[in-house]
């Protein structure tokens, strides 16, 4: 589903690479935490996946996308199959909870019928029944995440990718979102999370991928958080 090799990736600004040498396969319907210090790359690796940067050197495979090498107009293609949450929730606050999702639905031209239809299932899925109509500012951390997943994994993407989904939240609220996010997992959409939190990576016992200065420095299937 997901393959890198020998992918090194160096920011102009930056005198020392963001990623160094990493080789990496995740597969379809996988669950893998990425977890190390801020500034491992953790989020240097989530931007190649969805090409919005290019490795200095490698090759960066997602689903059927060879993304280093992608056209320009294949991109929007690309990133429909990669849903994205992050620690900031990021919703359209102008929006009802029920616009925000249909809003990834309208934008590549999906039929009002299939919206109104869709909307009120994934809502539903994530467990936000009866919230359509709130406005974001009105909802909970734990709700505003609910919402973003919902609009993350309403088209169905191969990958989800979470950018520290739970960094905001309680430690309640962020074991209720990981429920969420096993759930979006189970039904074989493969998710990449990147975390902090160490509770939930022993508690959950998926692949851990463990960054330290833009190299992977550990690949376990069913890892913990580690000592550090
Ligand atoms: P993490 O997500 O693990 O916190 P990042 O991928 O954000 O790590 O950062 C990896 C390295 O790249 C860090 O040294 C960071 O300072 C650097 N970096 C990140 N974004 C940029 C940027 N836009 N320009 C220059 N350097 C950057
Ligand atoms: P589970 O196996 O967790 O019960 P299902 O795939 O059977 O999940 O889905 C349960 C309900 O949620 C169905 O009504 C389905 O249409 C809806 N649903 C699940 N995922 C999505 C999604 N990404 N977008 C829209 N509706 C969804």
């Amino acid at each position: 589903m997901i393959k890198l090799e020998n992918v090194s990736m160096k920011y102009k600004a930056s005198s020392r690479p963001a990623l160094s040498g990493l080789n990496l396969e995740v597969d379809k319907g996988e669950f893998a935490f990425l977890i190390g210090p801020s500034g491992s790359g953790k989020s240097t690796f989530f931007r190649l996946l969805l090409k919005e940067d290019k490795p200095t050197t490698g090759e960066v495979f997602v689903g059927e996308y060879h993304v280093n090498r992608l056209k320009a107009r294949m991109v929007p293609r690309l990133r429909q199959s990669v849903g994205c949450v992050f620690q900031d929730f990021r919703l359209l606050q102008q929006k009802s909870v029920a616009d925000n999702v249909a809003f990834a639905l309208e934008v590549i031209g999906k039929q009002p019928q299939v919206i109104r239809k869709v909307v009120p299932e994934v809502l539903d899925y994530v467990g936000l029944s009866g919230k359509a109509d709130r406005m974001p500012n009105e909802l909970s951390g734990g709700e505003m995440q609910r919402v973003a997943i919902a609009r993350a994994i309403v088209n169905r993407p191969l990958v989800l990718l979470a950018d520290e989904p739970t960094g905001n939240l309680d430690p309640e609220t962020s074991e209720e979102i990981v429920d969420v996010l096993d759930r979006v997992n189970r039904r074989g959409t493969t998710v990449l999370m990147a975390t902090h939190d160490r509770h939930i990576v022993d508690a959950m016992r998926r692949r851990v991928l463990e960054f330290d200065s833009g190299h992977l420095v550990r690949n376990d299937e069913r890892g913990v958080y580690g000592i550090g």
